[in-house]
């Protein structure tokens, strides 16, 4: 039997494919090993800043990171982020800085993931995410949860540890649900939080709570949003989402009643949509065509089964 899965590996799904890179996290507490790939002709470096890098253009057209050896990086000792290496030997290292570097040439712009996401090559994308997600974290776990303390930064990045009572912090992921869900009918269920342009509808998603596991927290989500309830619930795919600090797992939810009362709280409108009623609301620009990066999109594709119009 073909899944949901093995529907949604024809394409892969931004963020979430191999990106080439091995984290080698063997090497992030070995001081002497990431001194030696620091100062290694090879080694690439970038600049991350709230979120932001510096871009360029290349000139068969593609998009890359601009990275640099480390010698003509600016050191910031404390804020270097050991990513990986790559299948040749090449070692990749983040610097957290408070500004991006100036542009070296013309072409060179401050992208965030959002925009340079899709525009990347897989080891890039999967570099900038690894970065931004560590940067996020580092910037909202200055102090440690147990006492207080202000912490330091240790194995390259990936630790916090708090010098008052040797607590070790690690980096932190929320899992959120994100689901499509379909009707008897094979009508699929999407809605419009409050602040979204008029038009604008999506999948329904939210988090994951305490002591809850992800399957529960797909029906409570759409119970709470648009009291309709579901039954089986299978899932699809994954997805870093690190706005700030989220993983997006994906799934496709069978419903088991139809009747829609939105919250009026996060969401706003929902509705149920036969594939001849979305290709209708999105010619005539009732419904407007999914942008960006999110897995959501790429839920609704496989469902409405052909690529779908692309949004501006
Ligand atoms: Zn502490």
């Amino acid at each position: 039997m073909t899944t949901w899965t093995d529907l949604s590996a024809t394409r892969p799904i931004t963020l979430s494919g191999d990106s080439g890179i091995d984290r080698a996290a063997h090497h992030r507490l070995d001081e002497a090993w990431l001194a030696a790939a620091w100062s290694h002709p090879s080694t690439r470096v970038f600049v991350v800043s709230g979120g932001q890098v510096l871009v360029d253009d290349t000139p068969d057209g593609r998009t890359e990171l601009v990275m640099t050896p480390a010698f003509e990086a600016p050191v910031t000792e404390t804020h270097r982020y050991f990513l990986g290496q790559d299948a040749d030997g090449i070692a990749y290292f983040a610097l957290q800085k408070d500004t991006l570097p100036g542009r070296m040439d013309q072409s060179a712009r401050p992208a965030g993931l959002r925009e340079a996401g899709p525009l990347l090559s897989p080891r890039d994308a999967g570099l900038l995410v690894h970065a931004v997600a560590l940067e996020n974290w580092q910037r909202l776990h200055r102090f440690c949860s147990r006492c207080g303390e202000r912490t330091v930064v240790a194995a390259a990045g990936h630790i916090r540890r708090c010098p008052a009572c040797g607590a070790e912090h690690y980096p932190r992921t929320d899992p959120a649900v994100i689901m499509l869900v379909t009707d008897m009918a094979d009508r699929a269920l999407l809605g419009r939080q409050m602040h979204w342009p008029e038009g604008r509808f999506s999948t329904l998603a939210g988090f994951v709570e305490p002591g809850e596991s992800i399957e529960q927290a797909v029906r409570r989500e759409v119970a709470e949003e648009t009291g309709v309830t579901v039954g089986d619930v299978e899932y699809v795919a994954s997805q870093p989402w690190p706005f700030p600090s989220s993983l997006m797992l994906g799934f496709m939810a069978r419903a088991t009643s139809e009747e829609i009362r939105v919250d009026g709280e996060e969401i706003h409108e929902a509705r149920w949509f036969s594939r001849e009623e979305l290709t209708a609301a999105f010619a005539s620009g009732e419904v407007l065509p999914p942008t960006g990066i999110s897995i959501a999109a790429r839920l609704l594709e496989l469902w409405y089964g052909e690529p779908l119009p692309q949004g501006r």
